[in-house]
């Protein structure tokens, strides 16, 4: 049978859960409707934005710029800070609809997942009608919008999902390669970094379709077997991930001071989360894998801390380097309340294979390990009751919603 992806992407995360966190406040304005950005730390002038709406990107800012740079672009622009608790609380939810579709969801970022749609026919009719009643679910339940991309693989259904935006759904068949994902630039492809952008463009391939059409051959000299994999790529297959080289030295971190001080390193839980994923998506863009975690903590004497491990195998996974800074802060953290947690990751390569190796089956097993722990977890903090669909998605939670009935729960137990 042929097989079925969906890539469903949450459109500007952060800023549309940061925007509806204020609607539900009573705030009047939709941060999605102007100019708008979710920053840390702006007094210290090294704050970044680490999101932005539609109508600031209209400005030219960009994710992981200086809010003071951002303002140069956009003085009017409105800055709101990041709410890594509620993201993950968003984040949950919408993995908790998706589950009701496939039991095959592969969480790939705090706002991503692939679905294994195959053989849903009957029960949700053809793809494209499925993907636009998930679409709307999520709209109508969660108030946020996504994009699908359709596809008989995850990588072509990645690729569809980044087409126009928000609240879309777009195919990508193989029959639709050409004309959807062959005229877009070379660097658009999964997989193909900024430093891969360079020799290809050296070399007079500006555009996919020009990497799809070059010799084969040609593509492994400039890039060794990784070279097999984009030129794969660029033709709509995927292709077998091969093995890890490293080169330049490079950090990628974050960092952010808490609401409210914490005395316990399980409610660092979701800001590390969310930090971790920050850095795994930006190594992840950049083609990049790093060696070494750092964790970093300043207590609220000022005291600061850091801790770090060097890894046996380089990573960009939002879950392993989520998996060694907790285990990091498990470790150092101090006597003192914490105010501050940060997270780098360093003496980083540009390996695309670790990014790539989401396609495989070992990471796929690890995913769904990853999905498990995430339900355990959501289960000890919540109560068994929570991870019920039953209990999240029943007309009656839909307003006030699930999240907040979670998160009233949450408030309760302390
Ligand atoms: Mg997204």
């Amino acid at each position: 049978m042929e097989k079925v992806w969906f890539h469903v992407d949450v459109n500007s995360a952060f800023l549309s859960w940061s925007a509806l966190k204020l609607l539900r406040e009573g705030q009047a304005l939709d941060l999605r409707t102007v100019p708008s950005a979710v920053g840390g730390d702006e007094e210290k002038r090294h704050g970044v934005v680490l999101a932005k709406s539609g109508p600031a990107k209209a400005f030219g800012i960009h994710t992981g710029e200086s809010l003071f740079s951002a303002r140069l672009k956009c003085p009017q622009l409105i800055v709101t800070p990041p709410d890594f608790d509620w993201y993950v609380q968003n984040s949950k939810a919408l993995i908790a609809i998706l589950g009701d579709y496939t039991p095959d969801v592969e969480q790939y970022s705090i706002d991503e997942a692939f679905l294994d749609m195959t053989g849903t026919g009957a029960l949700f009719g053809p793809p494209l009608e499925a993907a636009r009643t998930i679409r709307e679910r999520v709209r109508r339940e969660l108030g946020f919008t996504v994009n699908i991309g359709v596809a008989p693989n995850r990588l072509l259904a990645k690729m569809a999902s980044d087409f126009e935006k928000p609240d879309k759904v777009h195919t990508l068949y193989p029959a639709e390669v050409p004309a959807k994902m062959w005229p877009l630039p070379v660097g658009a492809l999964f997989g193909v970094g900024p430093s891969a952008v360079k020799k290809l463009n050296r070399c007079g391939i500006l555009t996919i379709g020009d990497l799809a059409q070059s010799e084969r051959r040609a593509i492994v000299d400039l890039f060794g077997v990784r070279g097999d994999t984009l030129w794969n790529y660029a033709n709509g297959r995927e292709a077998d991930p091969v093995t890890k080289q490293h080169t330049r030295d490079n950090t990628y971190g974050n960092s952010v001071t808490l609401p409210r001080d914490l005395t316990r390193p399980e409610q660092a839980d979701a800001t590390m989360l969310a930090l971790c994923d920050s850095v795994g998506r930006r190594l992840r863009a950049d083609g990049r894998t790093a060696r070494v975690v750092t964790v970093q903590l300043v207590d609220n004497a000022f005291r600061r801390s850091s801790h770090q491990r060097t890894l046996p195998d380089p990573t960009n996974s939002t879950d392993r380097l989520y998996q060694v800074a907790r285990e990091l802060l498990e470790q150092m953290w101090p006597q003192r309340p914490v105010r501050l947690v940060g997270v780098s990751a360093e003496k980083t390569g540009t390996d695309q294979f670790e990014q790539l190796d989401l396609f495989t089956d070992s990471t796929r097993r690890q995913k769904q390990e990853k999905l498990d722990r995430t339900a355990d977890a959501l289960r000890r903090k919540y109560g068994g009751a929570a991870v019920t669909r039953a209990t999240l998605l029943t007309p009656d939670s839909r307003k006030p919603s699930a999240l907040s009935a979670a998160k009233q729960r949450d408030k309760e137990k302390g």
